[in-house]
């Protein structure tokens, strides 16, 4: 088997044979998805070259280094095309793994819904069988990007006598049909990222079910420890001297792309903006103030150790387990805190939401994204139960409703 340098020079040896700027984005990225580099861990059939974790890295960061534009960032790369690969039929894969890969279409998640945040589990949304195909009724909400997503990852309960984990299963939903009203929800942030989508018999043909009928927990579960650790992650730059058509391309997919994202900084705290902040308001001799700094700089850099650890575990193709729920809540602390130490700075002022305002009003949008870490993915309560089950060992949360039919289940 190769090592990672001659892994490295097969990926230089590539691009250096295929790379063209003024390529098509669509076309850059169907030569990606047909090498394998693009996807490198991923199966040889389906977009990827089978590499193991540590030899997949090393292409992964070859590629970047490269400075060439990747595969699409969102869900449909980060989420739904890993969980494909787990649970989907072949044939799931074949129409939707390389347009996924190209970019070609684009995904939302449909899991939360009004009574079903924290307790997934308990969601109502209902897909009935009829002839060869599914129809859904019910209704999600917080689905983010949904007003642009040609598909959706779609959890709806199938059976209500089964418990209620064991009656839910996944499907993939086309979004743009009549059955599926999409209604844009505005955040206290002044943002539009999230909606509720209705669904009034909306249609799914038989085999768009992923996995098995009634497996849609395995599948949920999956789902949510990838978005684990993307919470924790940070998004890719295009190089400064980017030029050619493809990178025009993608950096405007980016752009679209990142709209209802484009606060996700802010959610994070900016704890970045934190010193040189201090610095312009003549308060970096501040002594609380530079205790505050001094608190989220280490709460910034060991959070970013127990990442590395985190990625070289992977890297190795060791399970790095429940790390994820620990990598998400250092990052809801290190948001809180550093919210904390731009209010101290700002002072009052801080509030004010216009372009003159202190940081251009990023302060503001700071203050009032903050709260969303905490809650995005599982929240912060939640992450913790996670942590005290599977790594500390504590007895399970009780769950009066687990083993009842789940029609019997009080709501
Ligand atoms: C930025 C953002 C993006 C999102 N994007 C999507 C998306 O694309 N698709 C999607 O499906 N959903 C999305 N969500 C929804 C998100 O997954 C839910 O908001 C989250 O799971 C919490 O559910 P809830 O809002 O119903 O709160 P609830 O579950 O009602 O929780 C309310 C409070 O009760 C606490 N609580 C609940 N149960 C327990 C318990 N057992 N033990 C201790 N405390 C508990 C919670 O911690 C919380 O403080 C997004 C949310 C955010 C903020």
């Amino acid at each position: 088997m190769k090592d990672p340098a001659a892994v490295r020079a097969d990926v230089r040896q590539w691009v250096g044979e295929h790379w063209d700027p003024e390529l098509s984005l669509a076309r850059w990225r169907e030569l990606l998805a047909d090498s394998g580099w693009g996807c490198p861990g991923w199966p040889k059939e389906w977009c990827g070259r089978s590499l193991p974790a540590e030899l997949a890295v090393a292409a992964a960061s070859e590629l970047a280094a490269a400075e060439v534009p990747g595969t699409p960032e969102g869900v449909g790369m980060s989420l739904v095309a890993p969980v494909l690969l787990e649970y989907g039929s072949d044939e799931l894969k074949r129409r939707f793994i390389r347009p996924t890969v190209t970019g070609e279409i684009m995904w939302c998640q449909l899991f939360s819904e009004p009574g079903a945040g924290s307790d997934l589990a308990g969601l109502i949304t209902t897909a009935r069988a009829d002839g060869g195909v599914w129809r859904i009724n019910g209704q999600k909400v917080w689905s983010t990007g949904a007003a642009t997503a040609e598909y959706g990852l779609l959890l709806a309960r199938t059976d209500w006598d089964a418990p209620k984990h064991r009656g839910i299963s996944a499907f993939v939903l086309p979004m743009r049909q009549d059955g599926v009203d999409v209604r844009p929800l505005r955040q206290m942030n002044g943002h539009q990222s999230f909606n509720e989508v209705f669904f009034d018999d909306a249609e799914l043909p038989a085999d768009n079910l992923i996995g098995e009928p009634g497996g849609g927990w395995t599948v949920a579960i999956t789902t949510l420890a990838h978005e684990r650790r993307l919470a924790a992650s940070r998004p890719g730059t295009a190089p400064r001297n980017a030029t050619g058509r493809a990178w025009r391309e993608a950096i405007e997919e980016r752009v679209a792309a990142r709209e209802p994202h484009k606060w996700y900084p802010q959610r994070a705290g900016r704890p970045d903006l934190v010193a040189p902040r201090a610095a312009e308001a003549g308060l970096d001799s501040d002594l609380v103030i530079r205790q505050q700094i001094a608190r989220l700089t280490e709460a910034t850099m060991s959070a970013r150790w127990t990442a590395q650890r985190r990625a070289s575990a992977t890297a190795a193709g060791r399970n790095p387990g429940a790390a994820g729920s620990i990598g998400k809540l250092a990052s809801s602390d290190i948001a809180r805190q550093a919210s904390r130490v731009h209010g101290s700075i700002a002072g009052a002022s801080g509030m004010l939401a216009s372009p003159d305002a202190p940081g251009d009003g990023v302060i503001a949008e700071i203050l009032v994204s903050v709260p969303g870490i905490s809650i995005a993915g599982g929240t912060d309560e939640i992450q913790h139960t996670i942590i005290g089950e599977r790594i500390l060992g504590l007895p399970k949360e009780p769950d009066a409703s687990k083993d009842v039919p789940f029609r019997e289940v009080p709501r």
